[in-house]
């Protein structure tokens, strides 16, 4: 049951922005950012005053899906400071507020738009764990702990996967365009940008492009999943922008209440909501206090200049990688970006190691990829230059002590 606190095992008391702290006055800088639902940092001032504001007025706290002004103001900003800059039309569905179910309803209403029952997703995909998103979830631990068949899923190799400059689609292709292929259109495809979970892979803009013109091609739906990197991680607010898509339902959770609290959307074309009221309802699609918080967080994108800031610290997160890189032998892999970043040890335990290493030099940085081989970068962008300075000396410390360097050197 118990996954983090084990291998962060200290109890913890109060966090500001990047800096988190335990009940033995410990302080560690956070490169996990709440696996990606504290973009903004902890505790982060301008969302907490607008909260107290609104807990001190006995503002609703929960109301199912009633309308409430904080809702309101929420919709409000969302549309005049991220989707009409962007000459995006989108209807806003309130799912339950875990990913997982926000990935649900974009799963099941692409079957209901297009009548069709298979999903297909990418090899190292993660989009959650219930039966749904588990079902076009790869990694086999998690699978086979669902304890009943899978179905309606069509796996395929992502954006390199077959080596580089092979293209990952062309099969796929193939067998859209035969109609005696004896493969069946999907319903949709899920896609991640950049894989977080599955170690840190990071699609081109170019293989997305392709994906999406498969999908407008033979008429199936394109859903990204910009859960982990959507809400700024990758510099601009939703990671597919510099690829230039316009996805039929877009799923988006974790950074978008903006303070860690529970909540998440579906952002679905207009032409696409055929749903009927309450086929998929749910208690907590009201979470007033994470509306207040999530408006308030959208104030960051009201010019370029926070996109431009998180541009520059990820410039200098790849530098500072490059140099531990560099002194390591170049041995040890990095991907990744904007301010996700990873790096790529020989196996597991070298990783794992190194995440315990950095953890008692005071800075938290978790394993991801298939076998828990990569260390994911993921600060708050709102991270001062000097911390993540600081933070990339202790991980560079981690390494070295975890003789992490030599090991992996040795085999080349
Ligand atoms: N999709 C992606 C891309 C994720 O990273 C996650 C969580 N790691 C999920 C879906 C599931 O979100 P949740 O854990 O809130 O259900």
């Amino acid at each position: 049951m118990r996954t983090y606190c084990r291998e962060f095992p200290a109890v913890f008391t109060t966090a500001q922005e990047s800096t988190i702290v335990d009940d033995s006055g410990q302080r560690y800088l956070d490169f996990f950012s709440g696996a990606g639902a504290l973009n903004y940092g902890h505790n982060n001032r301008r969302m907490k005053r607008a909260l107290l504001d609104y807990i001190e007025q006995d503002g609703i706290s929960h109301s199912l899906d009633f309308a409430t002004e904080a809702k309101e103001r929420f919709l409000e900003r969302l549309r005049s400071v991220i989707l009409e800059p962007r000459g995006m039309d989108y209807r806003v569905q309130f799912t339950g507020p875990t990913g997982a179910d926000a990935v649900e309803a974009a799963l099941k209403l692409a079957r209901k738009v297009t009548g069709r029952l298979t999903v297909a997703h990418f090899v190292n995909s993660y989009h959650g764990m219930t039966l749904g998103a588990l079902a076009v979830t790869s990694n086999e631990s998690k699978r086979s702990a669902a304890s009943v068949p899978l179905q309606y899923a069509m796996s395929l190799p992502f954006d390199g996967d077959l080596g580089a400059g092979a293209d990952s689609l062309a099969e796929f292709e193939f067998l859209l365009r035969n109609e005696s292929s004896g493969r069946e259109i999907p319903a949709a495809v899920i896609v991640e940008t950049v894989q977080a979970e599955g170690g840190v892979r990071v699609a081109s803009d170019s293989w997305l492009r392709r994906l999406a013109y498969l999908a407008k091609r033979y008429e199936f739906l394109l859903i990204v999943d910009d859960i982990q990197v959507g809400c700024g991680r990758t510099g601009s607010f939703f990671s597919f922008e510099s690829a230039g898509l316009m996805p039929d339902l877009i799923c988006l959770s974790k950074s978008i209440g903006g303070y860690g609290l529970p909540m998440s959307i579906v952002l679905i074309k207009p032409e696409l909501d055929i749903w009927n009221a309450g086929e998929h309802t749910g208690t907590f699609r009201g979470n007033n206090l994470a509306f207040v918080t999530a408006a308030e967080a959208l104030g960051y994108w009201e010019t370029p200049a926070f996109s431009q800031e998180i541009h520059a610290k990820a410039q200098l997160l790849r530098t500072l990688c490059e140099e531990i890189s560099a002194a390591t032998d170049s041995r040890i892999e990095w991907r990744g970006r904007g301010l996700i970043q990873g790096l790529a040890f020989e196996n597991g335990a070298i990783a794992r190691r190194v995440s315990n290493l950095t953890f008692e030099r005071g800075a938290i940085a978790e394993t991801c990829g298939p076998n828990g081989e990569v260390l994911k970068l993921i600060p708050p962008l709102t991270i001062a230059e000097a911390e993540l300075r600081e933070g990339m000396a202790r991980i560079g410390g981690a390494i070295r002590a975890a003789g992490a360097d030599r090991v992996a050197g040795a085999t080349k």
